[in-house]
């Protein structure tokens, strides 16, 4: 069966993940970015708390890490503290209003109503366990699944003749290796 490389899945879960954070954030005022902040604070020991070790690990510039820094400490989210051994070095500390915004924002629900679906089963390999993540993930999530003809509950083939139940239309084996808008998973609800 056609399917999308390890990287395409790892790209379209990304996406999806993305654009669900961006709707809960936009909500509470805020960017993915600040959260990505917040929570890596949360996260990290003292050795990391400073905006490089940050910017390492977000993979941003040290510019649009420096504007973040900014917005988050002017909202009262986090505050910066001066090393007592390195006057050079600033730590970065969480403040309570930056932990209650972060109570609001995780996890994403999609998120763990996929991991309760993906609990019990059992993956033949990173590339099964990647188009099944993003699977549960779009049906949890009510999105398009852009899928393949093959696992489309449309789909229709007999002696050698596919067709779109949808359209009615005869498929070509060329179009059959195409991703699609009205592609749908069987147990899922059309709109
Ligand atoms: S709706 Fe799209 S994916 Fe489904 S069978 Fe028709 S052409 Fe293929």
């Amino acid at each position: 069966m056609r399917s999308l490389t390890s990287f395409q899945l790892l790209e379209r879960i990304s996406s999806l993940l993305l654009s669900e954070e961006r709707k809960r954030y936009a909500a509470l005022g805020i960017q993915p970015v600040h959260a990505q902040v917040l929570d890596y604070l949360a996260l990290c020991n003292r050795y990391s708390d400073t905006p490089a070790a940050l910017t390492e690990y977000l993979g941003l510039t040290k510019g649009t890490v420096s504007q973040t820094l900014q917005v988050l400490e002017r909202k009262g989210y986090l505050s910066k503290l001066p090393d007592p051994n390195d006057g050079r070095v600033v730590h970065l500390q969480l403040l309570p209003a930056g932990r209650e915004l972060l109570s609001q924002v995780q996890p994403l629900d999609i998120f763990t109503q996929a991991e309760a679906n993906l609990l019990q089963k059992e993956f033949k390999s990173l590339r099964h366990a990647l188009g099944s993540t993003l699977e549960v993930l779009q049906k949890a999530n009510n999105s398009k699944s852009f899928g393949f003809c093959e696992s489309c509950v449309y789909f229709r083939e007999s002696d050698q003749h596919m067709q779109c139940g949808l359209t009615e239309e005869p498929l070509s084996q060329d179009e059959v290796q195409k991703i699609c808008r009205e592609h749908l998973f069987p147990n899922v609800k059309a709109d």
